[in-house]
């Protein structure tokens, strides 16, 4: 039963992943966001079969059926990313089978695995769209903003809290701007701030999220530097850095508190 739900899960991620990543692109330019998709090269129609997440594009083998142009790798990649972190955060959220199946009817662990996946999405989408194009999509994240907040509320978390931790989330990326006169860090910054605060109405977990992105982004940024891809000066994506380090947060959070704090 864990199993089949799990799988469950994997082709529902897979789904959004698809679906997310097509939704960045559209965004990108600016195109509506539901006409049937077209191949990116040669405009035709795709089938539905198609369409199916990962197992369209094996069937195609890489390439559009009628002008044989090689379709992105990032589109899969973004397919089986997204069925992996579904099933990965079901897995995760009902470690227990006994847990699983005495809330199975109804309750609202359910919907707060839904707060989860649709962190996990949103982030998602920042890591799609920040990796990709650099930017970070204000409209998108807002909307992402209020819907957490009313899923927040729906779940018993204090309002004032929730509005003080968005508070610190985009202060704290605020006053880098300000400091750095927009230099180190765009105002699309700011409003993820806001975002990981509605995601993580917790000092402590928020805290934690900033911390490990950082923490990300200066492993990276060595890194490329090492491998001389990019000069110090260089850009690197913040957006892409939040968004895995809000992702590890959700996962592990609590267990990387508990450990640090049993440390002191
Ligand atoms: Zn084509």
């Amino acid at each position: 039963m864990l199993i089949l739900f799990g799988s469950y899960f994997f082709i529902l991620g897979a789904i959004f992943g698809s679906f997310l990543s097509c939704l960045a692109w559209r965004l990108y330019r600016e195109e509506s966001a539901w006409p049937p998709s077209r191949c990116d090269a040669c405009g035709r129609k795709l089938q539905w079969f198609e369409n199916v997440p990962i197992i369209g594009f094996l069937l195609l083998k890489g390439r559009c059926a009628s002008c044989h142009k090689k379709i992105s790798w990032q589109y899969v990649a973004a397919e089986i990313f997204g069925g992996l972190l579904f099933s990965l955060a079901f897995f995760w959220f009902f470690k227990d089978p006994a847990y699983f199946y005495n809330i199975l009817p109804s309750g609202k662990e359910w919907w707060q695995f839904a707060l989860e996946l649709f962190s996990l999405s949103v982030l998602f989408f920042v890591l799609i769209y920040d990796g990709r194009y650099y930017l970070v999509s204000v409209p998108i994240t807002i909307g992402a903003c209020l819907i957490l907040f009313l899923l927040q509320l729906f779940l018993g978390v204090n309002w004032l809290l929730l509005i003080i931790t968005a508070f610190i989330g985009g202060g704290f990326f605020l006053l880098q701007y300000l400091i750095t006169k927009g230099k180190g860090i765009g105002v699309g910054d700011i409003y993820l701030g806001i975002l990981l605060g509605f995601i993580f109405p917790d000092y402590l977990l928020l805290t934690l999220a900033i911390v490990i992105s950082y923490f990300i982004g200066a492993i990276s940024g060595l890194f490329l530097i090492a491998i001389n891809k990019k000069k110090l000066s260089g850009v690197l994506p913040l957006g892409l850095f939040l968004s895995l380090g809000g992702m590890l947060t959700i996962f592990f959070g609590s267990q990387i508190l508990s450990w640090y704090l049993g440390l002191l």
